[in-house]
């Protein structure tokens, strides 16, 4: 079967196509009135376009029908993942929430009880959730790094651990807990829990870093979980999480595609109409061809993108695909809008643009969900098979 991504459905182009109407009309105006040095976009002002969204029917379209999302396959998923990052605060989420929220992906496979108390109130009432898998001791390598623990004790489990760089632990209404049940198994030994937010024991702190979003410390001290809060059977947690690293990946990937191209569309604007020397700066070649790369780079990474999502969607083992695309994506997407802030000279540089946020945004991208030096790891392990291991293949 040939690769389907060269022509859009029209229903998928349409769709595409309203959406990034919807993000250049509504979602643009609202951030152009937020101080440049916010770190989001208002709530008040989240809760308008929450509402406006729902009602164009572009609410949690990655979601599963049965629990209220719009069930949209991988490949779908990220020709709107580019459209939707088209805006100023785009990292860590497109939309930055306006499209609704979803619970971690995980909790697909939760429990009737997980599904109802957890699931369908995220996607109805837009509640976040974190994800805690990294740790002080590493997060590259978290089958071995995890160190945190949750013992069974009659009805509960009791979690004591620190978990490093959760994200939005310190507003979410729960999140999802990776801890050992058992010390010895290695990633076997790894299980999920969902533990709400202010379960006594848990100490958030806010850790900033470069991009507007910041993460969080959280430390665990016996933090006493009901036993019906682990999601799947002890020991699955690893292989849970491992299931949807596909389109955590290419949701990065495709992000990345999506704000490259809207930094060269502002570029090729100020290029045509800004003059040094006389002249245009588009008449310059130290112009043009970093323009040039931009569009070669955009091309590849989409294509990447695109094809890793469609193999996805072919029920293929599409990981070493969603490698590939995170890493070309993210780093060819760096440079580009690093290139396009040198074209717009001190404009690049001020927050009035959305060029910077993008820019540390990408720059925090080439290290999570895997950094780039593990997924070039785990496409060199597809390509020497054992050998990469050290061990006779
Ligand atoms: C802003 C931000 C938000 C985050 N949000 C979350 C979150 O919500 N939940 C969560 O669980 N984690 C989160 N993380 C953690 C993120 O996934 C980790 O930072 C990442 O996996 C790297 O882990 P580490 O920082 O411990 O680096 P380490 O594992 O110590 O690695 C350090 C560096 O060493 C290099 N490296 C590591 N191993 C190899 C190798 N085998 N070969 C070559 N080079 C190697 C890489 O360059 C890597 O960046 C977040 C991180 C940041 C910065």
């Amino acid at each position: 079967m040939t690769f389907a991504g060269f022509d859009l459905p029209d229903d998928l182009r349409l769709l595409r196509d309203t959406v990034a109407d919807f993000v250049r009309e509504e979602i643009v105006p609202v951030e152009a009135g937020v101080p440049g040095d916010a770190r989001g976009l208002p709530v008040d002002g989240l809760r308008t376009l929450q509402a406006k969204a729902r009602d164009a029917g572009f609410w949690c379209l990655e979601a599963p029908e049965e629990y209220g999302g719009g069930g949209l396959g991988v490949f779908e998923g990220v020709v709107l993942a580019e459209q939707m990052a088209k805006h100023r605060y785009s990292f860590p989420r497109p939309g930055a929430g306006v499209f609704g929220s979803e619970p971690p992906n995980v909790l697909y496979k939760g429990s009737p009880r997980q599904i109802e108390k957890y699931v369908r109130p995220t996607i109805e009432n837009a509640w976040t959730a974190f994800s805690a898998i990294s740790e002080p001791t590493g997060g590259s390598d978290p089958a071995r790094a995890i160190r945190s623990v949750a013992t069974r004790d009659g009805d509960v489990y009791r979690i004591n651990g620190h978990k490093m760089w959760t994200s939005g632990a310190d507003t979410a209404r729960y999140g999802i807990v990776y801890a050992r049940t058992d010390r010895d198994a290695g990633r076997r030994g790894m299980s999920a829990f969902i533990v709400d937010s202010g379960t006594p024991g848990m100490t958030i702190t806010p850790v900033p870093v470069l991009r507007d979003h910041w993460t969080t410390e959280v430390v665990f001290d016996d933090v006493e979980v009901p036993a019906e809060n682990l999601v799947g059977e002890e020991g699955q947690g690893f292989g849970l999480a491992q299931e949807w690293l596909v389109r955590g990946r290419l949701r990065y990937a495709a992000q990345a595609v999506g704000v490259a191209e809207e930094s060269v569309r502002i570029a090729l604007e100020w290029a045509k109409t800004r003059e040094t020397f006389g002249a245009l700066l588009a008449t310059r070649q130290a112009v043009q061809f970093p323009l040039a790369d931009a569009r070669m780079q955009i091309a590849a990474a989409r294509h990447l993108t695109w094809e890793a999502a469609w193999e996805a969607d072919q029920g293929r083992d599409a990981r070493t695909k969603a490698s590939i695309a995170k890493v070309y994506a993210t780093e060819a997407g760096y440079q580009v809008v690093d290139a396009m802030m040198q074209i717009l000279g001190g404009m690049g540089m001020t927050k009035e643009m959305p060029l910077e946020h993008w820019f540390r945004g990408l720059r925090v991208a080439r290290v999570v969900e895997g950094p780039s030096e593990i997924q070039r790891f785990l496409v060199a392990r597809d390509m020497l098979g054992a050998a990469a291991l050290g061990r006779a293949s």
